[in-house]
């Protein structure tokens, strides 16, 4: 029994790809994965760096993974680097699309630029990879694609309208696709963090850090441990039955 368990939680085998995992909630999903046996690719950006500090985490857990640059906006280079990693390990098990940025501003002064940068980055990023890999996924009738979506996909921010748009958008992309490939034996979800400690909520300041620990049922913001637990746990075979979901992981903040 106990055996049972412990394969069904064991991601030994397979080959992940985890977008934005130079940093933060990435790394941490990164090192999550690979700690539990998936060969696990680092993608980023620009930070060559701090991908290259994400895979010596990995290595130090015993893990194995590699350095994947590529940016998520651009299609042709998603469906490069997704194709190289069918042709070095065989196949593409499990999709994190985890890369995004935010540019907050007051709506009415938001330059258009802004907007095309946030849901090319945050939405347009999960279709050119969910695209790429399912393909493959499909061949092999097995699959798990997780997408990072947010508290204020559903809550609503003001100063974040280009934000929870790209976030919203990734909903309706999980649910429609969840029933499309759900035959084929692909599960997609989605995954709605609250205020997770990371770069990206560093310059929220002290007091408006006490205000939102007020509204948190928890009473702490979040790490990016805490969302890698259920990411991972959605990558595993123990959720085969799971798909078309949002899952929140925000301490109480929404419910
Ligand atoms: P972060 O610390 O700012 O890290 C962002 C990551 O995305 C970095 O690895 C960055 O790579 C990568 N990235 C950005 N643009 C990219 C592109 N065009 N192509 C490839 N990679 C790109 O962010 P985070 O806080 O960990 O957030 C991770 C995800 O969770 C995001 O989708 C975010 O919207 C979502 N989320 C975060 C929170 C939160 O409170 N932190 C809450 C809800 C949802 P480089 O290092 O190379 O720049």
């Amino acid at each position: 029994m106990e055996t049972e368990t412990l394969k069904q939680t064991s991601l030994a085998d397979r080959i992940a790809l985890v977008t934005g995992a130079s940093r933060g909630i990435g790394r941490a999903i990164a090192v999550k994965l690979a700690k539990q046996g998936a060969f696990t690719y680092i993608n980023y950006a620009k930070n060559e760096k701090a991908a290259r500090e994400t895979l010596e985490i990995i290595e130090e857990v015993g893990g194995k993974g590699a350095l994947l640059q590529f940016d998520v906006k651009n299609a042709d280079a998603a469906k490069d680097a997704i194709t190289d990693i069918v042709k070095e390990k065989g196949n593409l098990d499990i999709l994190v699309n985890n890369a995004g940025i935010t540019l907050d501003g007051i709506f009415a002064r938001t330059k258009e630029e802004s907007w095309d940068d946030v849901i090319d980055t945050n939405l347009k990023g999960v279709f050119n990879c969910s695209r790429s890999a399912i393909r493959y996924m499909m061949k092999k009738r097995w699959g798990r694609i997780i997408n990072m979506t947010s508290v204020v996909a559903e809550a609503g921010n003001a100063g974040q309208v280009c934000y929870s748009a790209s976030k919203a958008g990734i909903i309706g992309l999980t649910k429609s696709l969840a029933r499309e490939i759900g035959s084929r034996n692909i599960c997609i979800n989605a995954v709605a963090p609250g205020f997770i400690e990371t770069d990206m909520t560093a310059s929220i300041g002290e007091e408006n850090r006490e205000k939102l620990i007020d509204l948190i049922p928890l009473a702490r913001l979040g790490t990016p441990d805490d969302v890698a637990g259920v990411v991972a746990f959605l990558a595993s075979e123990k959720a085969g039955y799971i798909t078309g979901q949002v899952i929140h992981v925000n301490g109480g903040l929404y419910m």
